[in-house]
């Protein structure tokens, strides 16, 4: 009987921790997950006649690692979070002119984004606050034929695996 009791006790504790505050925590993705900026003002890619643009869409035999937001070419492209400049990539090495920047933030956490061409003032190891501009969006709807609309790719990866970045995102308004 008492320790049927306390076990209630214990749920009631429970209970009461996981609404101090006045509410639900606002936990978004798994433990470590940061919150991620939209690089730009644009909403999701959805779907269209290039395929789908959310994470794990089927990409032929794998699956799509990243989520797709809406750009248009030349547009500023902004730091999703804070962190560091850790790597200017080559999206495609048959065409290297497609880049993406990888950002570090403590607790294992690395955003890159794709098809962006850097600012010429960014370097490697330079400190980045979120909403600072990365760099402009490049046309990739150009190297599939116009199937597919202009896009970024963003991953987000917690301690070496990809996650959804859909429920981490915070949209520009
Ligand atoms: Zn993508």
């Amino acid at each position: 009987m008492f320790t049927r009791r306390r076990c209630l006790w214990t749920l009631a504790a429970l209970a009461c921790a996981s609404c101090a505050g006045g509410g639900a925590p606002d936990r978004r993705g798994p433990p470590g997950a940061p919150r991620v900026l939209s690089p730009t003002s644009y909403g999701p890619r959805g779907a269209d006649a290039g395929g789908s643009g959310a994470f794990h869409a089927p990409r032929g035999g794998r699956a799509h690692q990243g989520f797709d937001i809406l750009v248009r070419p030349g547009d500023a492209v902004r730091a999703p979070i804070d962190g560091t400049f850790m790597k200017y990539g080559v999206c495609y090495a048959d065409e290297p002119r497609y880049r993406y920047v990888s950002i570090g933030a403590p607790g294992s956490v690395e955003v890159k984004v794709f098809y962006v061409e850097r600012s010429p003032s960014l370097w490697p190891g330079a400190p980045l606050r979120t909403g600072d501009v990365i760099g402009v969006a490049q046309a990739i709807s150009v190297r599939y034929g116009g199937r597919l609309p202009d896009h970024l790719h963003v991953e987000v990866w917690v301690r070496g695996v990809p996650v959804d970045p859909e429920p981490l995102l915070v949209w520009r308004t």
